[in-house]
C-alpha cells in the first residue's frame, strides 16, 4: 500500500468526487471515482488509468451535450 506523499501516512482505499468547471455554466461532477485517500491531511492519490477514464467520461457527456450534472464513475465504464 501507498503512503501519503504529503505527511506519509498509509493511504487507504476509497472514493472521492472530481468537480470539472469548464466556465459558461457547464460544470460536470463525477462521483465514485476509486482513490487512495489520507485520513490524516485529506490528500487524495488517483491512479493514472481512472483519471484517464474520467476524463473520457466528462468528453462524452459533453460531446452527449450534458453541459451540468453527476456522471457515475461506474456506470459508463
Ligand atoms: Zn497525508
Amino acid at each position: 500500500m501507498m503512503n501519503c506523499l504529503v505527511c506519509k501516512t498509509e493511504l487507504r482505499k476509497g472514493t472521492t468526487v472530481l468537480t470539472f468547471n469548464m466556465g459558461s455554466n457547464r460544470i460536470l461532477v463525477v462521483k465514485d471515482v476509486p482513490a487512495l485517500i489520507c485520513d490524516q491531511c485529506g490528500e487524495e492519490s488517483i491512479d493514472l488509468d481512472v483519471s484517464k477514464n474520467v476524463e473520457k467520461q466528462v468528453e462524452k457527456a459533453l460531446s452527449d451535450g450534458i453541459s451540468m450534472g453527476f456522471i457515475d464513475y461506474n456506470a459508463a465504464a
